[in-house]
């Protein structure tokens, strides 16, 4: 079998990218080993434009959200499948630094968030002390539905293929690779924390953190908001929250732990008035790196082999707009953004390859 791209992975990278080559008409394979606690799998899916204590604009979010929005309504239309929707989170200050910093940063630039919400209504359901903001627009997107609509249509047009991909099974012809009966152009890794092993990508600066969830039910919440005090409360349908998260830089696997689930029933316990059925805990690793930047590109030496990777915590947003970058670049040689293109590691990456 005869194709361009031979894709390794299937969560939301391998989804976009494949999603876009096919747009510029190029064929494609995926191969995906179907792990059920990928990234993708357990992500909460949220697109938020502000984070941390210091409430800053997410990098590039101007450009970046707005085509994630687009990429996934399109999505919609075509998967026939809900697949975003556009919440409020409300941010109930943890303690009076919180809010001083929040009413810091709404002084200088009021982008994205607002002191403009009658927070009494939250009194009947929410405990809290210290006064609220919110930050808007926010998206929740719905990666599973996504990956399992968009897996379907792959399976309808025989472009994936569900096993492992065993690196030792690949080999190289001139400008081209072979695997198995398939013969691709390139072969472009997409497969999250499996690419820090993988014999071309493994010097990277890959940082891998866990991520721990629990999916609850609850029947008071107002769904139209996504709750932030600590923690996350995220409605995803039915009643369902999804509530976390963690990030842990040291963790033996990538199993769920009784000290996330300990500590999250407790901060239920104070944040929610009403009483809340714990369904699932969920945990996985993300494919986080040092500098906070996807991983995409070709390998400097071994021309035929990419990645697109690195998404950390915002796969979400940074795989619809890159993937879609990354095509063009591969068919069109169009330039990468220079703070992500694997070029940056030519000295590392040019390193022996064994
Ligand atoms: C708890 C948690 C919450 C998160 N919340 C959010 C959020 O709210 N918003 C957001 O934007 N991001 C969030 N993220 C981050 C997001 O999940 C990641 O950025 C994104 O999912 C990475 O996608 P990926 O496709 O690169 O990797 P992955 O999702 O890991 O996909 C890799 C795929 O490759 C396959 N694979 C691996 N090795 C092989 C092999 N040898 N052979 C065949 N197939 C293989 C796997 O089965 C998998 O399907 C969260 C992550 C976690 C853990």
């Amino acid at each position: 079998m005869k194709i361009d791209y031979l894709i390794i992975g299937q969560g939301i990278s391998g989804s976009f990218l494949s999603y876009y080559l096919n747009k510029k008409g190029k064929s494609f394979i995926i191969i995906d080993n179907n792990k059920p606690n990928s990234a993708s799998k357990v992500a909460s899916g949220l697109i938020n434009p502000i984070t941390g204590r210091r409430y800053v604009k997410t990098w590039m979010i101007e450009t970046i959200m707005p085509f994630a929005v687009g990429a996934y309504k399109f999505l919609e239309t075509e998967l026939n499948v809900d697949l975003i929707k556009k919440k409020t989170i409300v941010d109930f200050f943890t303690t009076p630094q919180m809010k001083t910093a929040f009413e810091d940063r709404l002084a200088n630039d009021t982008s994205y968030i607002s002191k403009e919400i009658d927070t009494f209504k939250f009194t009947p359901n929410i405990n809290f002390a210290f006064d609220a903001g919110t930050i808007l627009p926010s998206y929740i997107v719905d990666i599973n539905s996504f990956l399992d609509s968009y897996k379907q249509k792959l399976h309808q047009n025989n472009q994936i293929i569900e096993t492992n991909f065993e690196e030792s099974l690949l080999s190289f012809g001139t400008n081209c690779i072979f695997y198995k009966d398939i013969k691709a152009s390139k072969i472009i890794f997409c497969d999250g924390i499996t690419s820090a092993n993988n014999k071309w990508f493994k010097n990277l600066p890959f940082s891998f953190n866990k991520g721990e969830a629990l999916l609850i039910k609850n029947d008071s919440l107002d769904i139209n908001f996504v709750y932030k005090q600590g923690i996350s409360i995220l409605p995803i349908g039915n009643n369902n929250f999804w509530v976390g998260s963690s990030y842990q830089w040291n963790f033996e696997d990538d199993a769920p732990s009784d000290a996330f689930y300990n500590k999250t029933i407790l901060q239920l316990q104070n944040m929610l008035t009403s009483n809340f059925l714990v369904e699932n805990h969920l945990a996985a690793i993300r494919p986080a790196n040092i500098e906070r930047r996807p991983f995409v590109g070709l390998h400097p030496i071994e021309k035929n082999v990419g990645i697109f990777n690195g998404m950390g915590a915002k796969g979400c947003s940074l795989a619809p707009y890159f993937a879609h970058e990354f095509a063009n670049n591969l068919v069109d040689k169009k330039p990468l953004n220079p703070l992500v293109d694997v070029a940056r590691f030519t000295k590392i990456l040019s390193q022996e390859i064994n």
